[in-house]
């Protein structure tokens, strides 16, 4: 029988010290060559191994073989100089020294496919395969070639259609875009960005999910948080499209979030993977507050296509504070399950 609520993690999860420096983005390897081929294989067993011991239902690599959610991707790609970077604005929000796209853009060989591989020997559990959504990347680069943010967003799609078919391949259950972007420009995600995501998906048999969120607990993103007011209204703008689109699973932000949860209706149909667990501090929830905020939205999504979830991704926590917290979510989910099972709900 299929598990009533199933839990997963938006992503990532907090590298092991000896792999690279904890509780920062963009940490630096401290293993080299060989070595650090076998420390990410080593550390992506120990994030498995907490999930299972958490208990989470559907696993991932906790993105412990990437430096960083979408450069590492991009810089497996031809079309993109690491070399001269420009420094740009992140998501209107922060300054970051990104690469520059100077030529066609294309994948020369797979990315992520034999670490997915990996995965998949190690466990029977569905696995979920997070990667950078189209319009994220065009926001995390400089482009000096295509010179349009949709044509850029659109050739981005059709080399993640190359990956997302061969994780797919490789034993991938349900591949993810993540798309805090699709949180920022609201226009461009109602005229090409959706678009572009499809293209993303297309001709995919497994499922396919969409993650967009506030981002991780970093200061410029809670900074952010404090301006946008006190209802965050901000899915409202993008849900009615992306409910007619082919995506599968929309993965969102909610618990200690402003955002008002009846927004969830606008997406009635989809499987929604809701965020229970606060990414942005280091308290852990207890079990009843997952609970509550499952229970909240469960007014907006039917049971059978709610999927408990973190707000983002965990990798700039510390190691026990992210295990506290997927212990946290597999039990507020387990107390939710039960209430529904005794109809008590
Ligand atoms: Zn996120």
């Amino acid at each position: 029988m299929k598990t009533l609520l199933p839990t997963s993690t938006a992503g990532s999860l907090p590298k092991p010290l000896w792999l690279a420096e904890p509780e920062k983005l963009w940490s630096p390897w401290k293993l080299e060559a060989d070595e650090l081929v076998a420390g990410k294989q080593d550390a992506l067993r120990l994030a498995l191994m907490d999930q299972d011991r958490a208990g989470i239902d559907i696993v991932s690599d906790g993105e412990t073989t990437r430096q960083h959610f979408v450069t590492t991707f991009i810089e497996h790609l031809s079309g993109v100089d690491f070399e001269n970077r420009r420094t740009v604005k992140i998501r209107d929000r922060y300054d970051a020294s990104v690469p520059v796209v100077n030529g066609a853009i294309a994948r020369q060989k797979p990315v992520f496919v034999d670490d997915a591989r990996f995965l998949r020997q190690q466990t029977d559990k569905p696995i979920k395969w997070a990667l950078p959504g189209p319009m994220t990347m065009v926001d995390t680069l400089y482009d000096a070639h295509y010179k349009s943010r949709e044509k850029l967003a659109w050739e981005f799609a059709k080399v993640l259609n190359q990956e997302a078919k061969e994780l797919e391949a490789a034993g991938v259950d349900i591949i993810q875009f993540d798309e805090p972007a699709f949180n920022v420009f609201f226009d461009e995600v109602n005229d090409w960005g959706i678009a572009a995501l499809e293209k993303a998906v297309e001709g995919l048999k497994c499922e396919t999910a969409v993650h967009i969120c506030y981002g991780y607990g970093i200061k410029a993103n809670t900074d952010w948080k404090k301006t946008l007011g006190s209802e965050w209204r901000q899915y409202e703008e993008i849900f009615p499209k992306l409910q007619q689109s082919s995506i599968d699973l929309i993965s969102l932000e909610c618990h200690n979030s402003r955002v008002p949860m009846d927004l969830i209706e606008l997406i009635r149909g989809k499987k929604v993977m809701v965020g229970a667990i606060d990414v942005a501090n280091h308290q852990i929830e207890t079990p009843e507050e997952v609970a509550e905020t499952l229970r909240r939205a469960l007014k907006f999504v039917d049971a059978d296509k709610l999927y408990p979830s973190t707000n983002c991704g965990m990798a700039p926590l510390p190691n026990s504070v992210a295990r506290g917290k997927l212990e946290a979510l597999c039990k507020g989910a387990a107390i939710l399950r039960e209430e529904l099972s005794r109809g008590t709900f």
